[in-house]
């Protein structure tokens, strides 16, 4: 068990802004599983500590280009460096010389009053009809990504999808997206019973827990789900894996089935054993999907502020200085909302 890290409240000068950089006073910014990868398992940030973590973040340019200047904007969670190969093949979520607030943006993240970031990525609020710009910190990350996940899922109007890990802070937005995207049914997995069953309001037609059940239950369930709907239990299923962890992504591989598509959207460190095969047998793929590229941004944006996307049942604000409480509580899963800190000094 690695110790947890130090928490410091500290003043850092503004540093001078360079012409295509903006100054951005931060109104929120989510608390995510990365946070707390960083904070308490020792994954190590690119920046090495001192720094300041927090990549979710919204708030107002209050210095920089005269365009974007007073604009409330959500600034992505990860930029890329928008002029190397892979960024101009479309694939600029995944630059390699991208930077992220609070692991690779030198000392700089969201859990601070102010952060200076490059301006041209910014994703600009407009009219956001009452919502508050606070939640809209958490589009940078936990509601892009699934986004995105979609996207390379090829999700389509009628598709069969299931969400492993559907009541988490991403996949609770997997899950809604989903069917926001068209899918005709969506079959919600996780072990967490009351988030779960929340969620058949908010996309899931049916969920699963599979605690206590073996990996071929939980395939007789499915079969049972598609059976009631009279839809096919066995080919042509697209399924997300959000959590990361080896239960999860085991289930995937189990559940991938003919003309089949898993999409990998959690990270964790653990090896899953498959038989390659299989994929062959199947006619089936499995692609990973990171990130989201800036120019998404707008399109989420836009479903969370028509309500496509609720986020009202999944978010939370609380003061900034609470920041270590929130933090032992994100890790020790006792939180139930995705938490979003506003300073409060
Ligand atoms: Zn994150
Ligand atoms: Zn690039």
């Amino acid at each position: 068990m690695t110790e947890p890290g130090k928490l410091a409240r500290t003043a850092i000068p503004v540093p001078p802004l360079k012409p295509d950089e903006a100054l951005v006073e931060i109104k929120g910014c989510g608390v995510c599983h990365t946070d707390i990868s960083y904070y308490y398992m020792g994954v190590p940030t690119d920046q090495k500590p001192p720094l300041t973590l927090g990549h979710e973040i919204s708030g107002v340019v209050v210095a920089g280009p005269a365009k974007i200047l007073g604009k409330e904007v959500i600034i992505p969670a990860v930029m890329p460096c928008n002029d190397c190969d892979m960024c101009r093949a479309g694939r600029s979520n995944r630059c390699l010389g991208q930077k992220m607030p609070g692991n690779s943006l030198g000392i700089y993240g969201g859990f601070a009053s102010h952060i200076p970031v490059p301006a041209v990525d910014l994703c600009v609020v407009g009219d956001r009809k009452g919502m508050p710009l606070e939640w809209a910190s958490v589009i940078a990350d936990a509601v892009t990504t699934p986004y995105q996940a979609a996207l390379r899922g090829r999700i389509q109007a009628g598709d069969r999808v299931i969400v492993i890990g559907a009541a988490g802070g991403v996949g609770s937005f997997m899950t809604q997206i989903a069917k926001a995207m068209g899918a005709g049914t969506v079959i919600g997995i996780d072990i967490n019973e009351q988030k779960l069953k929340m969620m058949e309001k908010y996309g899931a037609d049916a969920t699963i827990n599979p605690k206590g059940k073996s990996i071929k239950e939980v395939r007789e369930a499915v079969k049972a789900c598609a059976k009631e709907r009279n839809i096919p239990s066995n080919w042509g299923w697209k399924i997300f894996e959000v959590t990361g962890t080896k239960p999860g992504q085991e289930l995937a591989l189990a559940l991938l089935s003919y003309v089949g598509t898993l999409v990998v959207v959690g990270y964790g460190t653990d090896q899953t054993q498959y038989m390659l095969s299989r994929l062959m047998a199947f006619d089936a793929e499995i692609i990973g999907t990171c990130g989201c590229p800036t120019a998404y941004y707008g399109d989420v944006l836009q479903m969370c502020i028509d309500g496509k996307i609720a986020m009202e049942p999944f978010v939370e604000l609380r003061p900034m200085s609470q920041i270590e409480k929130v933090l032992h509580d994100a890790h020790h899963g006792l939180l139930s909302k995705r938490v979003i800190l506003t300073p409060d000094f």
